[in-house]
């Protein structure tokens, strides 16, 4: 049976994201696992709950998560689009900034020792990293560019036996789109990764 997920330091639920408690705490199980075979990293921070979740599991193990987002907001997330919140635009900028919320929600919650954000697209940041990975949670754009992008980038920096996490995997195109549900199958089909745990739309894989 699953481990409870670890107590949080604030009401997650005034932190604005699409996670569920659930997968949140499955996030947590895959990178206390992972931290102890490289780093953690997620790709897709909005204004940081996820990034609560999985800081305080790397929290408690002494680990850090590094977490990329450009803080532009994705596709869905601009204005007339179905994923636009007003408040998270900045009328000087003419553009959205969620990095501010992130900063906020981080300290409040204790973890701007072990949460470190990073400000860039995501493919850049990829291509200049060097460390070895234990855990990868790709959450990122959902254009089918941004989600290959991610999984080609990212996953050849994660350990043998790391785990990669993977959200908004829809199986029904009915339930929502689908370029991370098709790397999620692209991962499986390359024989490199095994599936270890489903939850809602998260899936967790094992390096292999
Ligand atoms: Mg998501």
């Amino acid at each position: 049976m699953a481990k409870p997920p670890l107590p949080l330091p604030l009401d997650i639920d005034q932190i604005k994201g699409f996670l569920d408690p659930a997968e949140g705490a499955a996030l947590q199980r895959a990178a206390i696992e992972g931290a102890g075979l490289g780093g953690c990293l997620e790709i897709g921070a909005y204004c940081g709950k996820s990034a609560i979740y999985i800081g305080v599991a790397c929290q408690s193990v002494g680990a850090v998560l590094f977490s990329i987002d450009h803080h532009r907001g994705s596709e869905e997330n601009q204005p007339g689009w179905a994923y636009h919140d007003a408040e998270l635009w900045d009328a000087a900028q003419g553009a959205m900034d969620t990095l501010p919320h992130l900063r906020r929600n981080l300290r409040a919650a204790g973890l701007e020792e072990t949460v470190i954000p990073i400000v860039g697209r995501s493919a850049t940041v990829a291509a200049h990293w060097g460390g070895r990975l234990g855990f990868l949670f790709i959450d990122g754009g959902h254009t089918l560019e941004a989600a290959l992008n991610d999984y080609r980038g990212w996953t050849p920096h994660l350990a043998q036996g790391g785990l990669l996490a993977i959200h908004d995997v829809f199986p029904n195109p009915a339930d929502g789109g689908r370029p991370p549900f098709e790397i999620y199958q692209r991962a499986l089909a390359s024989d490199l990764f095994a599936e270890v745990e489903a939850v809602k739309s998260l899936r967790v894989l094992r390096r292999l």
